[in-house]
């Protein structure tokens, strides 16, 4: 329960999945302040510009105050109150699964969700709708490196922490802007480089941005060309021999088949393709390779892409080739892009996994989660995946969506399309803290959750430590915790559709954790040994924690043994899509610039918290297109001008402005500006829904445009 009097409340911030701990600041019923918590493994008292100013986010502004209703789409939603808003929708889910079958109905939450909240999402779809239909915002995020990990190492699990940015002799960043994406990880790089000045940086990014600018060797890649550099880099390994042989031979599988299509790898036969000098993808690849211990971070340069799994798993073949890996300073390290990813994974809320990594797909996994939450079967159909769903809904086939904790009207790509399936749906639930978001015009029913500072819970960061947040307040108006409002939808509809409501009776949030932990239990992920009280006593804790565990886990594969059913990690699994293909949406005649897209530094995901926040405008005031100068010249226009920005799908109007860290023929837009908040400024207008074959993830990096004088 918040502490009514003033006070302080360790907790953690809701922005990026660097994962600060911080201590919130209160007094009679409202937050008066924040502060980095020096005592939390991740930041030791640091906080971004985003994070240090999360109190003045918090009060009534845009929030979603009551519960809200509409009876058609054509009025307008009325305040109800709690027992008709959720009798309603669970009326209306419970009419659909009857009359369409339970695949009619689909959820798409958060990563911005506490593990908690997204546990009982997961079983209410699963176990009692019987559907695969649930899938998260973090299918945009991360999707792309659970499944890079899972088809190496054999299980998603980010092998290294941040204690070994202290500990490598050489950092490799791919795809990630991290000084202005994940602020304190970067400032815990530049301590690094201060205390070991022989530690060398590669950033391998299609712009030159803050981070470029740190490194020693910036590739200045072309966009959808990093599958090529890292299979020129491990071709680069081999010629040179570079290997640890006795890891490949004694801990892997695959190497020589792999190998084998390295041939064409050559640094000079893919050099132009990538827009570098051959020369530099061989000093790239000498410095990882002579590393005492090689460090790769990446985001979501590489998830974002056409084929981001078999990005992500030749960025590992690297550290598999070398032996990078389970030791001190070495090791593959995917940075989460949201605070709970990591979380809603473990906990399997996204269509492709079931609950502590279990794999929908396996009837054995199915079979075993069928029996620990004591239903009859898992659904074998595969869930639908986040672009798919909202083609599903447009097409009909699912007609009610329960939406949380995020706004796709805003982030998906092709956002015509996404707008037109909400416009298409029966019924759409929107459980949400903030009512001024692009997708809340489209909900017909809003129900108010709790928000940052007011929710009690755990969250997962990028290096698997899992932390208590701490409610400081009590939330405004009538909004309650997501985890309740959903138990309580859980229960009204298992009446209705005759199945027994007690497995959603859970005490309190502590006790839902304990069931997802119970889950856990003899997996690669086993966090058994954790609970509330276990946090609470002992601070953040890394899993795997099995029961009775001390100390969490600050590095895996140690002793070499993988979570495969051989115990090695694999090479280019058979099968598995490992060779370059191009870009989706080629330059042409017509549309002759890529666009890329990107984060500010001050500005997190569609805004809907951190542009309220007028200290957080000061950075970047508005939105604008960036092209490199030379284009300016080439094209007759003029920095400043209005441009019309013109794609396939869309087009927007922006300001023009000049960057000399775009490559000419490039343009880049920041994507937190959203169709409803600045007209039709929105970058995902403008993007593809192209999704990678096996992750789904779309290609959200990459569209071809024309830029022409608005
Ligand atoms: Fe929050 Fe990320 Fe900034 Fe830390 S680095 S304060 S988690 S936004």
């Amino acid at each position: 329960k918040p502490e009514a009097a003033r006070g302080e409340t360790r907790s953690t911030c809701c922005y990026c999945g660097t994962g600060c701990g911080l201590i919130i600041e209160h007094a009679a019923g409202r937050i008066t302040g924040v502060r980095g918590d020096p005592d939390h493994p991740a930041n030791f008292g640091r906080l971004c510009t985003k994070g240090a100013t999360l109190h003045l986010t918090s009060g009534t502004a845009g929030r979603a105050l009551y519960p809200e209703l509409r009876t058609s789409r054509d009025a307008p939603r009325v305040r109800t109150d709690w027992d008709t808003a959720l009798d309603t929708a669970a009326g209306r889910f419970a009419d659909i699964i009857r009359e369409h079958g339970p695949d009619a109905v689909a959820f798409y939450i958060s990563g911005q969700l506490l593990t908690e909240d997204y546990y009982v999402f997961n079983k209410l779809a699963r176990a009692l709708v019987g559907t695969n239909n649930i899938d998260s915002n973090s299918r945009l995020c991360m999707s792309s490196a659970v499944a890079g990990y899972k088809n190496t190492l054999g299980a998603d699990g980010v092998p290294a922490s941040y204690e070994d940015l202290a500990l490598a002799d050489h950092l490799l960043i791919a795809g990630s802007n991290t000084a202005w994406a994940h602020p304190v990880v970067f400032r815990r790089i530049e301590d690094a480089r201060r205390a070991n000045p022989d530690l060398t940086v590669t950033v391998v990014d299609p712009r030159r941005t803050e981070t470029a600018e740190f490194a020693d060797l910036h590739l200045q890649i072309a966009p959808g060309t990093d599958l090529l550099l890292y299979n020129a880099m491990l071709h680069v390994l081999v010629w040179e021999d570079l290997l640890d042989r006795d890891f490949i031979r004694e801990h892997t599988d695959g190497f020589d088949a792999l190998r084998a299509e390295l041939v064409e790898y050559s640094p000079g036969n893919v050099a132009a393709a990538c827009g570098v000098d051959a020369a530099d993808i061989i000093e790239a690849a000498r410095r990882f390779g002579r590393a005492g211990a090689a460090l790769s971070m990446w985001c979501q340069g590489l998830n974002q892409s056409h084929h981001g799994v078999a990005n992500n798993a030749a960025l590992i073949h690297l550290h598999l080739a070398t032996g990078h890996i389970g030791r001190p300073g070495a090791g593959p390290f995917s940075l989460t892009g949201q605070p709970n990813a990591m979380g809603g994974r473990e906990v399997g809320a996204l269509a492709s996994i079931l609950p502590a990594h279990r794999d929908p797909r396996s009837a054995e996994d199915r079979a075993e989660m069928a029996r620990l939450w004591g239903v009859e079967s898992i659904p074998e159909a595969p869930g639908l995946a986040a672009v798919g769903l909202f083609d599903a809904i447009l097409e009909g086939k699912v007609k009610a969506v329960y939406i949380a904790c995020t706004n796709p009207a805003q982030s998906l790509p092709d956002l015509t399309r996404v707008r037109d399936a909400l416009e298409k749906a029966e019924f759409v639930v929107l459980q949400e803290a903030y009512a001024d978001t692009e997708t809340a015009e489209f909900a017909d029913l809003l129900l108010p959750a709790s928000g940052w500072g007011e929710k009690s819970g755990t969250v997962t960061n990028s290096e698997r430590r899992v932390t208590r947040v701490r409610p400081a307040i009590a939330p405004p108006g009538e909004a309650r915790p997501d985890w309740a409002i959903t138990a309580d939808f859980a229960r009204r509809l298992a009446t209705r559709l005759g199945k027994p409501e007690s497995s959603f009776d859970f005490a309190d949030e502590a006790a839902v954790f304990a069931e997802h932990v119970s889950l856990t239990r003899g997996r690669d992920c086993d966090m058994s040994g954790l609970s509330h009280a276990v946090l609470e006593a002992q601070g953040p804790l890394q899993w795997p924690f099995p029961a009775g565990a001390v100390t969490g886990t600050p590095r895996l594969f140690t002793d070499g043994v993988f979570p495969t059913a051989d115990g090695r990690a694999r090479f280019a699994k058979v099968g598995f899509p490992t060779r370059h293909a191009p870009l989706p949406e080629p330059v042409t005649a017509r549309r002759p610039f890529i666009l890329t897209t990107g984060r500010l530094r001050d500005q997190w995901h569609g805004m809907s918290r951190s542009g309220k926040v007028a200290q957080l405008w000061g950075h970047t005031p508005r939105a604008e297109i960036a092209v490199n100068p030379v284009d300016l010249v080439r094209r007759g226009l003029d920095a400043g001008q209005l441009v019309r920005v013109i794609g396939e799908r869309g087009e927007i109007v922006l300001p023009l402005a000049t960057d000399e860290g775009v490559a000419p023929g490039q343009a880049w837009i920041p994507m937190h500006w959203g169709a409803a908040t600045l007209a039709h400024a929105g970058a995902n207008v403008l993007t593809s829904k192209a999704v990678d074959p096996v992750s789904q993830q779309p290609a959200l990096k990459q569209a071809a445009v024309s830029i022409l004088p608005a």
